[in-house]
Parts: C-alpha cells; structure tokens; sequence
C-alpha cells in the first residue's frame, strides 16, 4: 500500500524534499480523502501551494482519480480588495461558486481543502469590512458546507507551509530556514516521517477508535474542564444521543475519510443550553486573519455572556454576534497534551494543527454526525437534541498541561478522564 518509490523505506530525514511531499501528498489522498477509483477530487489552495498540489494531484490519478480540479487563492488579491474594492462590495459575495462546490459535492466529488495562508493577513483591515465579507461569505458557502458537515461526500483537509505562515510562526529565522522548518513540523505532526505512514495512520486511527468507543459506553451527562488556577472551571452539557468520534469516519457515499491531516482530538455535541461556569483560552485564536489572544468567556445556561481578550476583543465580540447560534458550542473536543503536536511546542497559528494540541471547543455550527441517526435528521430534530446551529464554526484551545477533565454522568459521579492535560 506504501508509496512506491525506492526511496520508500529510507529514514525520513534522508530523503530528497520531493519525496517528503510527495509522501504527504500520498497520505492525504488515500487516508486523508480516502478517494476511489472513478471519483472527482475538487481541491481548494493557496497559490504558494503549487508544488504540493501538482504531488497531489498525480497521487490522485494513480488512485483512479476521474478528474482532479483545484481553485487557487492569492493572500495578494484578497488583501488588495481590503485596500481597493468599493465599501458597498463587502456584503457580497460569489455565491455562484460556492453553488459549482455544492454541485460537486452533490454529484459525489470528494474534496481536499489545503490550508496555509497567511493567518494575519486582514490583521490590519477594517474589523467591520472583515467581519462583512466573513458573514456574506458564509451565506453563501452554506449549502456546500452542510454538505461537508453532514459527510455528504469524503473530504479532508492538509497543510502546505507558504511564506508569510512560516515567517509567523518562525519569528526569528531567515525566510529560508522558517519556510523548511514549517515544512518539517508539518510532516513531523501530519505522522508522515515513520518507515510506512499508511501503516501508521492505519494504527492511529485504530488507537483514536478505541477511545471514541470507550466514551460512548460511558454516555456521560457532561463533561468538566477545570485547572487548579481556576482560570477555568468549564461544564460542557452533552447532546442528548450525542456520539464521540475521532480518527476517520465513514462518510455518507460510503468512503472512509480523515477529514483533518493531522488529527489528534475525540469530540462530541454539546447542548447548547447546557454549558455554564467560565473559560480561559490557552493559545490565541487566529480568525480570517485578526489574532484574538487571551480569550476568557462566562457561560450561562448554553450563552456567552461575557467575552473579553487581551488582543482582538472587538474580533471575538463581532465573532459571537454573527448569528443567533455563534455565542453557543457546537463542539467539545479532548486532546491529551502528550499528541505530537503538543509535543513540538509550536504554536502554528491555525486551527488545523492548533486544535490537535489541546482540547478545545467550538463555537457555532454542530456536526450532525456526531448524534446517533444525526446525519438523517432535520434542522428541528437536531436542535430538539441540543444541537447548535450557526454560520459559524471556530475553534479555541482551552486545553494544556494543567488542564483536568472529568466525565460526569447523569446522577452526578464523577469519574476523571484527564488529569494535567493527559488521558488517566
Ligand atoms: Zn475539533
Ligand atoms: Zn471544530
């Protein structure tokens, strides 16, 4: 099943860099997507992603691919709309395509979204114009995106390292040695440096299985996220008939996917009305190119009702006021502090990576597949579970190493899943 190169079975750190991508590019196609022989692949990257792409792209045909179509972005372009386009144009955008990507997915094209943009692009924008075009955009990206949340069609989502990512993360190297050392990390942390990475990912997600399995069986009520600072002390309801995944899953059409590349977490559904006590974020949360960091939030009954940040505050409050589902959780999520990702200390500045290095929730949009029957049942059904519903879905890190979860079932016991960031 491993690639077929010579090269295949040497140490990781000997290989050419063409090699290297070209083994993400094989593990994002066949674990990642889990694309099939006759099947379409729509890819979504950044223009400085070419190289991969064009790795992917052949690795795709090798699988069976039918037809390979990628739509570029230009971090240059849009930051030239922020300092060009008409004030009136922010409420609009091309919904025109985002149609062409929900016709894809409904004629059963998988799709490989990669990631790799330069995180603070829009820092110095308008927040206002920002969070306009964000809101447009989301409208307009709904009916492909519920698609993509319901696991309509398989998908996945992998990084490629760019410039202005890799001069972020790596402040203070040349631009040289930061673009190689984002590259590193990203195939040190996407498990693709082993003797045979379709091997490993095959254990990973067995190990990742074992887990989600043994959450269900517990059917806790809710879950507490508590440190002994008490920066947080966090209860998170859970969704009456929520289920736990992590790893790959089975989408709809049948095709086992990871969507994420890397993947670290097990997360369920909270309900959304069940969520009380307060948070303190643990890395700072990068949002369509504003930085937020130090994020603390009070929950009452499912809300937020307070949101400050040392940075960005006015990002976070416009982020919650999106919609009525935005100050709400749609996700909770467990991450030991000992993954990979953790491990490395670097902090990436996009939720990709972020979020597999600590637990974490989400605000906005729930993952109907993570109810039991979810992906069969309407708006009104989901939300009668306690099912969030939003425009949006965004990440933030409250996991680390001092973070204790318990598992609390429905008379109260208390049983501790995680103590100082690590499963017991
Ligand atoms: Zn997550
Ligand atoms: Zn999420």
């Amino acid at each position: 099943m491993s690639s077929a190169t010579a090269l295949a079975h040497a140490p990781f750190a000997l290989l050419p860099f063409e090699h290297k991508l070209d083994r993400l590019a094989e593990v994002a196609v066949r674990i990642g997507a889990g694309l099939q022989p006759d099947q379409e692949l729509v890819i979504t990257a950044p223009i400085e992603a070419v190289p991969l792409v064009r790795r992917i792209t052949e690795q795709a045909y090798k699988a069976g691919a039918k037809l390979v179509t990628t739509f570029y972005a230009d971090d240059a372009a849009s930051l030239a709309r922020y300092q060009h386009a008409p004030d009136g144009s922010f409420d609009y955008a091309p919904t025109w395509y985002y149609d062409a990507l929900a016709a894809a997915y409904k004629s059963n094209a998988a799709r490989m979204g990669i990631t790799g943009a330069n995180p603070a692009l829009l820092a110095g924008q308008d927040p206002a114009k920002v969070s306009r075009a964000n809101t447009a955009m989301s409208v307009a990206y709904k009916p492909a995106m519920e698609l993509i949340t319901r696991f309509a069609i398989n998908w996945t989502i992998v990084a490629a390292a760019t410039p202005a990512w890799a001069a972020l993360v790596f402040p203070n190297d040349s631009p040289e040695l930061a673009l190689s050392n984002l590259w590193e990390a990203i195939f040190f942390t996407s498990r693709i440096t082993g003797e045979d990475p379709i091997a490993d990912w095959k254990q990973h997600n067995a190990n990742l299985t074992l887990r989600v399995d043994y959450l269900n069986h517990k059917r806790y009520h809710s879950i507490r996220f508590f440190t002994p600072d008490n920066a947080t002390d966090l209860t998170v309801g859970l969704a009456d008939q929520h289920l736990w995944a992590g790893g790959g899953s089975t989408a709809s059409n049948g095709f086992y996917c990871n969507a994420n590349i890397p993947t670290e977490e097990c997360f369920t559904t909270p309900h959304k009305a069940r969520v009380n006590g307060h948070v303190a974020a643990s890395k700072p949360l990068s949002h369509q190119g504003t930085l937020i960091e130090n994020i603390r939030c009070t929950f009452k009954d499912g809300k937020i009702v307070k949101a400050t940040a040392t940075a960005g505050e006015a990002a976070i409050n416009k982020l919650i006021s999106t919609d009525e589902g935005a100050r709400q959780l749609g996700e909770v999520a467990l991450v030991p502090h000992n993954s990979p990702i953790a491990q490395s200390g670097i902090l990436f500045w996009n939720t990709l990576f972020d979020e597999n290095a600590a637990s974490h929730i989400a605000l906005g949009q729930a993952y109907s597949t993570c109810l039991i029957g979810g992906d069969k049942m309407s708006k009104e059904e989901l939300s009668a579970l306690g099912a969030n519903d939003s425009l949006i879905h965004v990440d933030w890190m409250i996991g680390g190493p001092t973070m204790n979860v318990d598992g609390i079932s429905a008379d109260g016991t208390a049983e501790p899943l995680m103590r100082d960031g690590d499963w017991v």
